[in-house]
């Protein structure tokens, strides 16, 4: 296969990128995975994954090594290098890719499965407890901290709505905002500061997070008295915002507010031939399940586009 002249490019080896290139694949075409970093994306640095049909419990690692072999298998091809750039398609319907390496080739169709980052409080102990008490996604994680004290970091809707929702679990949910006032819509502040397990610390700030091997605390400033306390709690949950690796597409490629890739129901984006898929579009959830559904329709999606422009 020459990479001057690909089927699909595909943006990103984690779930979302590695399903679209297993239907690729198995579809035939000619498509190459470009990934900066290692596969798996977020879902390799999880150490436990509950919640994918068919793994009770499976290594976050293991499921995305298990996702590149099969897409392997099937044909697709991973290269682990950095897209810088793409451009909206030519008068020959050929989309550019500019990799960092220097090489530039061209793609009928791109899926772009990048991602995103969330923000992180950068406080001492949040890096080296990363997966040992400290998660930034409720959804995923919350279940693990049963019967334990939680504190979540926000003021915005993700803190508000999420702090609620691990109130199931928590004996008491710790709710840590810097800002008197929070961001969070009134629906979501009514709901969550009716409920009784759900304590809100208002004009505070997290110093520290404390713990050897896991998290055991947290040191709190407030700021208005710039008194310092420490709160014993078994998980910390920054949920200050999540930012959506989009920085390769093109500027015309339209973009909620938060910065997330708008897509159709085929996951196409206004831009003919450039498809999203996974956490980096604009949607309900982002968990592995919605990434490989995402990744399943675009590739089935731009295979009918290449063959619509094949005539
Ligand atoms: C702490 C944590 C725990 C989680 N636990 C669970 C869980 O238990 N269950 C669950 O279902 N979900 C979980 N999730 C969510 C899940 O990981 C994501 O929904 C899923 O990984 C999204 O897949 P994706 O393919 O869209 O993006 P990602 O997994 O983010 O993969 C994107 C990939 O694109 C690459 N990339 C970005 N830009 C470029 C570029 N310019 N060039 C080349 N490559 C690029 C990145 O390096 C990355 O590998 C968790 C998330 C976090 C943060």
């Amino acid at each position: 296969m020459t990479k001057r002249d690909l089927d699909i490019a595909i943006i990103g080896a984690g779930p979302g990128g590695l399903t679209a290139g297993l239907y690729a694949g198995r579809a035939a075409l000619r498509a190459v995975c470009f990934e900066k970093q290692g596969i798996g994306g977020q879902i390799a640095n999880t150490d436990r994954v509950e919640d994918y049909p068919g793994f009770e419990r499976i290594g976050g690692y293991e499921l995305a090594e298990r996702m590149a072999n099969h897409a392997r298998k099937f044909g697709l091809e991973i290269d682990f290098t950095e897209v810088l750039r793409i451009s909206p398609p030519d008068a020959g319907h050929r989309i550019t890719l500019e990799l960092a390496d220097g090489r530039s080739l061209t793609a009928g169709a791109v899926i772009a499965s990048p991602g995103g980052t969330p923000r992180k409080l950068g406080v001492p102990g949040e890096d080296r407890l990363q997966n040992r008490g400290v998660s930034y996604c409720a959804l995923c994680d919350g279940a693990f901290f049963r019967d334990q004290v939680i504190v979540v970091v926000g003021g915005g809707d993700q803190a508000v709505e999420e702090g609620a929702f691990l109130t199931k679990f928590a004996t008491v949910v710790h709710l840590v905002h810097r800002r008197e006032d929070f961001r969070a819509s009134k629906v979501a502040q009514d709901h969550a500061f009716g409920n009784g397990k759900l304590q809100v610390h208002r004009s505070t700030v997290v110093t520290e997070i404390l713990g050897q091997d896991r998290v055991e605390g947290v040191r709190l400033r407030n700021l208005a008295s710039d008194e310092e306390t420490v709160l014993a709690a078994g998980a910390v949950f920054p949920l200050i915002g999540f930012r959506p690796n989009t920085g390769m597409l093109p500027p015309e490629v339209e973009k909620s507010e938060g910065g997330y890739v708008i897509t159709d129901s085929w996951m196409r984006t206004n831009v003919p031939g450039i498809y999203a898929v996974g956490d980096v579009r604009e949607q309900l959830c982002r968990q592995v399940t919605n990434a490989v559904g995402d990744g399943t329709t675009a590739a089935v999606a731009a295979e009918k586009y290449i063959d619509g422009l094949a005539g």
